[in-house]
């Protein structure tokens, strides 16, 4: 079964990289048409390049954009619309995470660790809230971390941060069931990131292939399933609750996380 998304528009935020590249490419694998953003000129064009050497024929738009720039998200959606239509899938990823707990967390951390897991929803929302109402099947999938419902001390402005997102998914969820707009979000675990390459670069024994290191950590953390998630693995979940085949999922979260909730 395709997941029915050929032909459709999607907006994938962050998509230069990792799970948002990822899902970036399951969307044009799929035949819907995807604009992406990031910050970094280089990342995006090595990712629109990637992209066009699979998928010569695919039909994308990719643009510099700061999702925390109000005016700028504003003028990446009319973009958008002007170069594939109207959209109907909006995919909030752009983000990361701040390593720091109580002690060495300042003031302004707060304030931007805040910022960024609200106004990198709040501002794409408002964007692209008209077309995702004239959509026949509008959707909003917001990527969010287990931290929301686990925090971890060693990451306590994110965790908390990430409560709100969670918090804030369901309340747009309820609202917006008045225009036909679905909201939900993936949990995630630990998954293979930049961020993880570069620590295994300096990996104290230098010994150790990527599986193994990240076999280790991921043991070391009690994930169950003994290994970190690949990036392919939240694009999917991302690119099933987007698409029409979550038809009547909304306000709800699918986890990703190896099994390393904790909850029932
Ligand atoms: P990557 O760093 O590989 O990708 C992040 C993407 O977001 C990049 O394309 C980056 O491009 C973009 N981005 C970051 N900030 C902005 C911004 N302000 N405006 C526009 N684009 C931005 O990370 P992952 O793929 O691992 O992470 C994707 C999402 O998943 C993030 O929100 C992250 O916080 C979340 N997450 C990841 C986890 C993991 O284990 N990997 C765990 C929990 C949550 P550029 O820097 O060029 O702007």
């Amino acid at each position: 079964m395709s997941f029915q998304v050929e032909g459709k528009v999607a907006v994938v935020t962050g998509g230069s990289s990792g799970i948002g590249l990822a899902a970036v490419e399951i969307l044009v694998a799929e035949g819907a048409k995807v604009a992406w953003c990031g910050r970094d000129e280089a990342r995006l064009a090595a990712s629109k390049l990637y992209i066009l050497e699979k998928y010569p024929h695919a039909n994308i738009y990719t643009s510099i954009c700061n999702v925390l720039d109000k005016e700028d998200v504003k003028r990446f959606a009319q973009d958008v619309k002007q170069n594939l239509g109207n959209v109907d899938m909006l995919i909030n990823n752009a983000g990361q995470g701040r390593v720091s707990n109580f002690e060495n967390t300042q003031d302004e951390d707060w304030m931007k660790e805040i910022e960024l897991k609200y106004f990198s929803v709040l501002h794409p929302v408002r964007a692209f809230l008209n077309d995702l109402k004239d959509s026949a099947c509008g959707s909003i999938t917001n990527v969010n971390s287990l931290l929301a419902l686990q925090p971890e001390p060693h990451m306590i402005a994110t965790s908390s941060a990430r409560a709100a997102l969670l918090n804030l998914t369901h309340s747009l969820a309820h609202e917006f069931t008045q225009y036909d707009i679905r909201v939900n979000s993936i949990l995630l675990g630990m998954v293979e990131s930049e961020q993880w390459k570069r620590r295994f670069e300096t990996r104290s024994d230098p010994n150790l292939s990527w599986e193994q290191w990240t076999g280790n950590i991921a043991k070391n953390r009690g994930i169950p399933m003994h290994r970190l998630g690949k990036p392919e693995e939240p694009a999917r979940a991302l690119v099933f609750l987007a698409s029409p085949l979550a038809s009547y999922t909304t306000g709800s979260t699918l986890d990703v996380s190896g099994g390393f909730n904790k909850h029932l």
